[in-house]
């Protein structure tokens, strides 16, 4: 769609993984929608870029609880593969990490994970997460990294009762032809306009009216499913303000995740298939997935305020890292059979602004609060109003549907 029709039943804002799933709600009920993007593409976080490898995910890679993850069926519907061999983050196919220390570090993290969710499950009021490190443990840099990963930041910046409510059934798949083409796929028939970006959700008259890149659009109402960081630091206004919507958001910010990939060339001898960690002292480590789905490549993953230096050095120096701690792990001659494929910036992507959420010491109600609907015409959705699905694909596509039939249930 190019041009804005003058007037729709529902306008969603955003062509992520919670929009599509709200217009494909809306459009089974019946009702007209818009979905407005201002990207050029359908998917925002979930993004599968097409490689000579085969394809790579930028955002979103594992279907996350794939045993009860919604999105498995769809996939299923859509005609796409999974693949359901199970990852082992923590394990180490490098050198220099002995098999009793990965049993000490395993011990120690599920030490941390299991006091943190007892703390939770008892009462406990909220406080950050970092306040269950033990003093000088040996592995709290390794543990502090996984929190870079997990939550896109370190320990201090996550609520206990945040992490506390968040469900996970450990069962991780992936999608052999990318999960930004599942969600991308899901979309593709919807009404889209693209490169257009909403300034303004007016909800001052009868009708909410919406100033975009195109010109104004006016609907019924409207869903909003942009991410935490546009409301926070009100790239996206609404008229009247809504200073609990921008105070929510504040308190949901975005973490940060970045990858890197390179191509395997000719013969090494890498692992077949596997997982190594650049580092075991720091938090400033990058994670490596070998052949991930038995390509050539290798993924590398890496969070928190490290990423964000990196990606504001630019990708020379995430490249220079990545094969830094690459040699560390496998040898000094391997980086040398290593091609640079794609990096990614999420934090200074315009339209994401950081990775996915979490809820600051304290702010872990802010999820409900963000996704309460307005006046009946102004609803919200995406990770960061998951209270248990927070910072994945499913759980914004799940919040789609539930903004999308609060809507049907209003008219
Ligand atoms: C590196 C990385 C790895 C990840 N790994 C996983 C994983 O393995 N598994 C998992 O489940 N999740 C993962 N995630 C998280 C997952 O991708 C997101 O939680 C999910 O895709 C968010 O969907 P959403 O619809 O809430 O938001 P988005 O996908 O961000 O969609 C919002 C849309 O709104 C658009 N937009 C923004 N501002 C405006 C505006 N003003 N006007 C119009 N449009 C606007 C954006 O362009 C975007 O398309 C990962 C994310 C990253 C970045």
């Amino acid at each position: 769609m190019t041009s804005l029709p003058s007037s729709i039943d529902v306008a969603i804002i955003g062509a992520g993984a919670a929009g599509i799933a709200a217009g494909r709600r809306l459009r089974a009920a019946g009702v007209s929608t818009l979905v407005i993007e201002a990207r050029a593409r359908l998917g925002g976080r979930a993004h599968t870029l097409a490689t000579p490898r085969g394809p790579i995910d930028l955002g979103c890679e594992w279907l996350h609880s794939a045993d009860r993850n919604p999105l498995v069926g769809l996939a299923q519907r859509l005609g796409f593969a999974l693949e359901t061999s199970q990852p082992n983050w923590s394990a180490h196919a490098g050198r220099g990490f002995s098999e009793s220390d990965q049993a000490a570090y395993r011990a120690a993290s599920r030490d941390f994970w299991d006091s943190l969710q007892k703390a939770h499950d008892e009462g406990m009021a909220d406080r950050p997460a970092a306040a269950f490190l033990p003093q000088g443990g040996r592995w709290n840099p390794l543990i502090q990294t996984i929190s870079t990963y997990y939550n896109g930041t370190e320990l201090e910046n996550v609520s206990i009762v945040d992490l506390g409510r968040y469900e996970d059934t450990g069962v991780n798949w992936r999608l052999p032809e990318g999960y930004g083409a599942l969600i991308a796929a899901a979309g593709a028939d919807l009404p889209v306009v693209f490169d257009c970006q909403v300034a303004l959700v007016d909800h001052s008259g009868a009708r909410v009216r919406l100033e975009t890149a195109k010109g104004a659009v006016e609907a019924k109402a409207a869903l909003v499913t942009v991410p935490t960081s546009m409301i926070g630091e009100e790239r996206l206004k609404f008229r009247p303000a809504l200073p609990e919507k921008v105070n929510a958001a504040q308190s949901l910010p975005l973490g940060l995740a970045d990858k890197i990939f390179f191509e395997i060339l000719g013969e090494t001898d890498l692992p077949c298939d596997g997982h190594a960690f650049g580092a075991l002292d720091t938090i400033e480590t990058i994670s490596f997935d070998i052949r991930p789905r038995g390509l050539p490549l290798i993924g590398g993953f890496v969070g928190g305020e490290f990423a964000r230096r990196l990606e504001h050095e630019g990708v020379v120096a995430l490249e220079a890292e990545a094969r830094r701690q690459f040699a560390a792990a496998f040898g000094s001659d391997v980086p040398s059979a290593l091609r640079f494929v794609e990096a990614t910036a999420w934090d200074r992507d315009p339209f994401a602004r950081g990775a996915y959420s979490h809820a600051l010491p304290g702010k872990a109600d802010e999820r409900a609060t963000l996704a309460a609907p307005v006046d009946g015409r102004i609803y919200f959705a995406g990770e960061a109003c998951s209270r248990q699905s927070f910072s994945t694909a499913h759980g914004a596509w799940a919040t789609g549907i539930v903004a999308a039939e609060a809507y049907l249930k209003s008219v």
